[in-house]
């Protein structure tokens, strides 16, 4: 027998006894999996769970998504975070709808033709929802092969990438590809954990190299990257009669989309006063009379550590001319607080105070 037919066997075998039983592996709808595949993206399962059923329940089809309002999907959306999967699964919704006859693909090329549909996610569709031999590589499916396959160099090197995806399309050849790529994805998440796996229930044991070896809590090998580049911002609480000023981003771009105190980037030598002055007057047409700190907060990005300063700010009478944000509101804290926010922007309310 050989290794890919032997391993298909024992993950098939093993994943039918001890698959947890989740919402989206109780329907064959492609829509839904497509749904619970995009929300699994960088969020736990738990998490995702209360927040799946109740989008399908709102959006229960491709059309209701892509006729739904985009800020009521956003305030759907808050609490996943990274929201650009949200705007990017309503664009495909339309898409869909236009160009597809309101149908989801089931060939990989087309899925990864919508928006935010990258490699793993069309190949996790294709293969659960349409049962086609499609790999999918995740974080979970990078460690069980690193160690299984006893890949001893760094993780995110171009070929050890190559080599994953083509260990993955080997074993997405067999029956029932979808549940063998769940299967693999199962076992990291529940079993090949990345501090001390279970080796004594792990089904392709007998076959693990890094279990033969004796260190499988080496791998998978990361090589260090650069460090984040470090920004500072400014934030400023602004108040008129009773009411905060929240202002939204354009849509594309770092946490576009998503509402925020008004401010910006700290220049060269400017000090957060400074900053927060010419800030409302660049991007809002605010005159500020006088600014108070209330704090820092910071936030670690993927490419980026930001630490942001937040002052009140008293601005003078005058209209809103908006210029690098695409909608303002003046709120009441509490609606503020329930708008779509970044983490950033929450941490931050969390040291404003209310009107003086
Ligand atoms: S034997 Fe251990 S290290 Fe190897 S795949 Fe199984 S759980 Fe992971």
């Amino acid at each position: 027998m050989n290794r890919h037919r032997a391993l298909r066997r024992a993950l098939i075998e093993w994943y039918d006894r001890n698959r947890r039983d989740l919402p989206w592996r109780r329907t064959r709808d492609p829509y839904a999996i497509w749904i619970s595949e995009t929300m699994l993206q960088q969020t736990r399962v738990e998490t995702v769970i209360p927040y799946y059923e109740q989008f399908l329940r709102r959006f229960p089809t491709i059309q209701a998504l892509a006729d739904s309002d985009p800020d009521e999907l956003m305030e759907r959306w808050a609490g996943l975070g990274y929201y650009r999967r949200a705007r990017n699964l309503r664009a495909a919704a339309v898409k869909i709808a236009h160009e597809h006859d309101g149908r989801l693909p089931e060939e990989v090329d087309e899925l990864r033709g919508l928006p935010g549909v990258g490699r793993y996610t069309a190949g996790a569709v294709a293969s659960i929802a349409f049962d086609r031999p499609a790999p999918i590589v995740d974080g979970n499916v990078r460690r069980v092969f690193s160690r299984l396959f006893e890949i001893r160099e760094d993780i995110g090197s171009a070929p050890v990438v190559a080599r994953l995806w083509e260990e993955a399309a080997e074993l997405a050849r067999g029956a029932r590809p979808g549940d063998l790529n769940q299967a693999v994805m199962e076992l990291g998440a529940v079993v090949c954990t990345p501090r001390t796996p279970r080796c004594q229930a792990c089904p392709v044991a007998r076959r693990c190299g890094a279990r033969a070896a004796g260190d499988p809590e080496a791998l998978p090998i990361k090589k260090t990257r650069k460090a984040p580049r470090e920004v500072v911002s400014v934030a400023g609480w602004v108040a008129r009669r009773g009411r905060w000023l929240a202002a939204r981003r354009p849509p594309v771009g770092l946490l576009g989309g998503l509402w925020e105190m008004p401010g910006g980037d700290l220049e060269a030598g400017e000090t957060p006063e400074e900053a927060i002055g010419r800030a409302l007057r660049e991007r809002l047409g605010l005159v500020v009379k006088e600014v108070r700190p209330l704090g820092s907060v910071s936030h670690q990005f993927s490419h980026r550590s930001l630490e942001l300063h937040v002052l009140e700010a008293a601005v003078a009478e005058g209209r809103v001319r908006r210029a690098g944000y695409d909608a303002h509101r003046w709120l009441s804290r509490r609606a503020f607080g329930a708008l779509p926010l970044s983490a950033i922007a929450q941490k931050a309310i969390g040291l404003a105070s209310d009107p003086r």
